[in-house]
């Protein structure tokens, strides 16, 4: 089988050469002295992707879930309550972490398809008239269903009721493909990794903390050790790392930055918009639905398509696999058997997404599905040409 082909998972994402290259590095010594001059341009310019200039940012030898653990871990202690909505694979997973460490979790449950729910937020908090919740936690962009929830909404509803808890946020798969304003929405950490938006290889955890979170740590009662952020930001203020740090992302994550800040993060947004409107397009033509349940909350990273019913999304993404070596996201969780994913974040193009629409397309014909073969392509790239002023023939 091919590995020329592009993966259509929302991560990992396909990792350009030009950051495979950059990650090859030889060992080198992270005690000499030069090794400040390698980490602490990156810690500083991860800073403008998440859009802060007051927030820390912190780093871990982890996935994004790592990040998950070190934020719960070094801000909250036994017993504490957190607030938290479900609506998908991911915030089930996240609240599945709060309660394996004995936080009282207060859920939220939405359907499948919907956001985060910020109404709904600020009745509880309202609610809460003694402060018991210390943390509000928030799935930005939820990868099982293609949803990206209004985080500054939240924020609002934060505000509205003058409650002092924290505002966590994942964005393992939207940072760095969409916009993201740590300061401006007021959140207390956001955690995201290496292997989406970054286009690397996984293994970092990436993680935004307020000063607020940091005085909140000073207090925090649940055990840490590998994910202490004060292990971590003692030895990083000298440009070290307490353990063995992961050389070979660290030098990635740089050339991902300049890559992100070629290209210009405005342009990185709007490529991704590009690429997702195109996926919409076709799924319309297909005569498909998204699991998103309004065009606001279409996530610019991943789609979520369902498939007719009678048809079973595992046989097509099977399929696709077997037939044509392309893999496409499964459906995870409630979305199992029913929903196929499309990631397109990270490094791609129109020329790529064209061929996936393409392969995904073939894949239903092979299968029977109450498609036209083609339509979704063609709907793609009739969108996508007219992204593209034709050349001026003359200059009159
Ligand atoms: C990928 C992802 C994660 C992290 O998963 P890891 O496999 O631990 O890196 C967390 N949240 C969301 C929304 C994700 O898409």
């Amino acid at each position: 089988m091919s590995n020329q082909n592009p993966v259509f998972i929302p991560g990992p994402t396909n990792i350009p050469d030009r950051l495979r290259l950059a990650m090859q590095v030889q060992t080198q010594d992270h005690r000499a002295p030069d090794f400040v001059e390698t980490f602490a341009p990156v810690l500083e310019d991860t800073k403008r992707v998440f859009g802060t200039t007051s927030g820390q940012v912190i780093t871990f030898p982890a996935s994004g879930t790592g990040g998950w653990e070190a934020a719960v871990t070094n801000t909250l202690s036994p017993g504490d309550r957190v607030l938290v909505a479900r609506y998908g694979m991911f915030s089930h997973r996240w609240i599945d972490l709060c309660q394996r460490h004995g936080l009282d979790v207060q859920i939220i449950d939405c359907p499948w398809g919907s956001g985060a729910p910020a109404d709904k937020f600020a009745e509880a908090l309202a609610a809460d008239k003694a402060h018991e919740i210390k943390a509000v936690l928030v799935t930005h962009n939820e990868t099982a269903t293609g949803v990206r929830s209004d985080i500054a909404a939240v924020r609002q509803a934060m505000d509205a009721s003058a409650h002092p808890a924290m505002l966590f946020v994942d964005c393992v798969s939207s940072l760095a493909s969409m916009p993201f304003e740590f300061d401006d929405w007021g959140v207390d950490i956001a955690v995201s990794g290496s292997q989406k938006g970054f286009m690397l290889a996984t293994g970092m955890a990436i993680l935004c903390v307020s000063p607020k979170a940091l005085t909140a740590m000073e207090s925090a009662q649940l055990p840490r050790t590998f994910f202490d952020f004060r292990d971590m930001m003692n030895a990083n203020a000298s440009g070290g790392f307490p353990y063995t740090p992961p050389l070979q992302l660290i030098y990635g994550m740089g050339e991902s930055l300049k890559m992100l800040f070629e290209e210009g993060l405005d342009n990185v947004y709007a490529r991704h918009f590009r690429l997702a409107e195109g996926v919409r397009k076709a799924t319309a033509a297909w005569g498909l639905e998204l699991v998103a349940q309004s065009p606001d909350l279409y996530s610019d990273t991943v789609s979520a398509i369902y498939v007719p019913e009678g048809f079973d999304s595992n046989a097509l993404t099977d399929h696709a696999f077997n037939a044509y070596g392309v893999s496409f996201g499964i459906g995870l969780g409630e979305m199992n058997g029913k929903a196929f994913r499309i990631g397109h974040l990270g490094s791609l193009t129109d020329v790529m997404v064209l061929s996936g629409l393409a392969t995904i397309e073939m894949a239903m014909a092979d299968l029977d599905y109450p498609i036209e073969l083609g339509s979704g392509v063609a709907a793609a790239q009739e969108y996508f040409r007219a992204g593209h002023a034709a050349p001026m023939q003359s200059a009159a």
